[in-house]
């Protein structure tokens, strides 16, 4: 062993032990006839003093000593001198004198300082991902994702799961996202896909027999990129036979307090989890992930803005429209920059723009409001009257600022929830080391595709309809709900999973609403259903992103902090320079040629 002790666990109790460490130079500062040097390995950071009186030879060595270079020093360890202790590192008390001293491997002065508090751009972060990740916080954060994998292992062995891998190379049978492919040497023309997760594959395990099936699975997804995307997730998959929607839910939220209690104690969180159905999200919050740690909760208010000399809302709303608002506390008196900021906003979030009304904090009773206390964007329709309607209805309170959208439903939710998320934020309505999560059932099963007229899952395709609801399948699609399940925590999606459907019949007509033909669902699906007629049982589970989780866990905002080697916001990887081209002899073995598809 290059080493006999990590650089970050020595303490005082160690005066005078002679140790050996190794470790890359994080600084150094030359004090003239002493030599100081900041030695870090993935434990921590060591002082190393370089005194000729203890060796000559190391002490000449170590001036030529620069940041990242690998050393390995053996020596002494020593109490600080008074005042020299550093009460910021564990190993603050203490210093190692340098008797020998090898040059390991030097190093070209690094394009960053390996330093937590960097501010430099990601695509050179990611470049050098290998110094990037020797900084002490990406350090913690593999950590705090291996910590977790590890105790999904414990916690899951110990409830009867075992870990089943899944091939890479499988058939495409996309479940919603674009598959990514790869040709097949050996049968030119075909394709081999990435699974975008091993839904079917678990499926059939349950088949066979495995009955608790776990595993933290790679994902693939040629989608299109967002902060908490990546086109490669991980992804603790799991599937159980045998079960019904309870179960499941009981088994993933053990887990995930389990999770949290171990790896975050110092975290708050609710125990247990909250429960609400899609409708009452949607009808709350305007999205099925709901940030629960904070209100501002939307209302329908369609009825109080109609036939008050409106157009816009009347127009909106006789087409099928619904107007909705938002109260933001303490905001009634923002400035017209604000107000329009907020307005542009909207926009962006995909609506044609918003009504504001903001109300004066010092109005002393909502029947009392004087023409110049009120602020609003249809100032000239509005009345005192209207106002006070909707101060009433919507709970706020002078000194508040109400916000109303109105437009087709879905786009009406996108703009509230938006502006919820961000005002929840600007607001500082919850704390950072909160977490809330929450349940969300009762989905639609299907949804309708404008764009392709067709009705599409909700989820996936294997998602069970409830039963009650089976004999609307063909009659009536869209009242169907299904035995679908989301975990969501403070706005994020965690994870989704579905009682499936275990009997070839009730799949076969699913696979006809969305439109597959005969032809389509043999060769797509025909494994899955051809192991249906074997006795299948009936099953389900969840597939949960554990890139997310960390992500959260570790208080980031972005999953690929938490990556080890992510890929960019387009998809590419800045350290291998992938995607790349291959040569001309591997394309002719693949059998695969470029014609200009324009
Ligand atoms: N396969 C699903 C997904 O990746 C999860 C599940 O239903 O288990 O979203």
């Amino acid at each position: 062993m290059y080493k006999n002790t990590n650089c970050g666990d020595i303490t005082l109790d160690r005066a005078g032990d002679f140790v050996i460490v190794a470790g890359w130079v994080s600084r150094r500062r030359d004090h003239g006839n002493l030599i100081f040097i900041d030695l870090r390995d993935r434990s921590g950071i060591l002082q190393v003093v370089f005194n000729p009186k203890i060796s000559e030879e190391s002490h000449n060595l170590s001036e030529k000593l620069r940041n990242e270079w690998v050393i390995q020093v053996s020596g002494t360890i020593s109490k600080r001198k008074e005042g020299a202790e550093n009460d910021d590192l564990k190993t603050g008390q203490i210093e190692l004198n340098a008797k020998e001293l090898k040059i390991l491997s030097p190093s070209k002065t690094p394009p960053f300082e390996v330093i937590d508090d960097l501010n430099i751009d990601e695509l050179t972060r990611l470049k050098y991902r290998f110094l990037d990740l020797r900084r002490p916080k990406m350090q913690n954060l593999l950590k705090l994702r291996h910590n977790v994998t590890h105790e999904i292992w414990n916690y899951l062995s110990d409830k009867d799961f075992i870990q089943v891998e899944t091939p890479i190379l499988i058939k495409s049978t996309p479940e919603g996202a674009r598959d990514y492919v790869v040709p097949s040497r050996l049968h030119p023309g075909q394709f081999y896909a990435l699974p975008q997760s091993p839904q079917q594959l678990k499926q059939i395990l349950m088949v066979s027999g495995i009955e608790k099936y776990f595993q933290i699975a790679h994902c693939f997804r040629d989608e299109d990129l967002r902060a908490d995307r990546q086109p490669e997730h991980t992804q603790l998959d799991l599937e159980m036979s045998y079960v019904h929607k309870k179960d499941v839910i009981e088994l993933v939220e053990g887990l995930f307090i389990s999770i949290v209690e171990k790896i975050v104690p110092s975290a708050k969180f609710n125990k247990p989890f909250l429960h609400i159905s899609y409708e009452e999200s949607m009808e709350r919050f305007g999205t099925d992930k709901p940030d629960t740690r904070y209100g501002l909760e939307l209302r329908t208010i369609s009825e109080i803005v109609t036939n008050i000399g409106i157009n816009v809302f009347d127009s909106v709303i006789g087409n099928g429209g619904i107007a909705r608002s938002i109260v933001l506390p303490g905001c009634g008196e923002y400035t017209r920059k604000q107000t329009d900021e907020l307005i542009n906003f909207s926009k962006l979030s995909g609506g044609k723009g918003l009504v504001f009304i903001g109300l004066d904090k010092n109005i002393q009773s909502l029947d009392n409001i004087q023409d110049d206390q009120y602020r609003s964007s249809l100032k000239k329709f509005l009345s005192v009257d209207i106002v006070k309607n909707i101060y009433n209805f919507t709970g706020a309170k002078p000194g508040d600022l109400v916000l109303i959208v109105a437009d087709q439903a879905k786009v009406v939710n996108n703009v509230l929830s938006a502006i919820r998320t961000r005002m929840g934020k600007e607001l500082n309505l919850f704390d950072n080391n909160e977490f809330n999560f929450v349940w969300v059932d009762d989905f639609p099963l299907f949804e309708w595709d404008d764009l392709e007229s067709k009705w599409v899952p909700a989820h996936h395709v294997f998602s069970s309809p409830k039963e009650e609801d089976l004999i609307y399948l063909e009659k009536d699609p869209a009242k169907i709900k299904a035995e679908l399940y989301d975990l969501v925590c403070n706005g994020y999606e965690l994870g989704s999973g579905s009682i499936r459907i275990h009997d070839r019949d009730i799949q076969t007509r699913v696979f006809n609403v969305i439109g597959y033909q005969k032809e389509d669902i043999d060769t797509r699906f025909g494994h899955l259903l051809r192991s249906f007629d074997y006795g299948a049982p009936p099953h389900g589970g969840m597939g949960l992103g554990l890139d997310r989780l960390v992500m959260l866990l570790g208080g980031q905002d972005n999953i690929r902090e938490v990556i080890a080697f992510p890929k960019t916001q387009t998809a590419s990887d800045p350290l291998f320079d992938s995607p790349s081209n291959i040569d001309s002899n591997q394309l002719r073995e693949l059998g695969i040629s470029f014609t200009d598809l324009d």
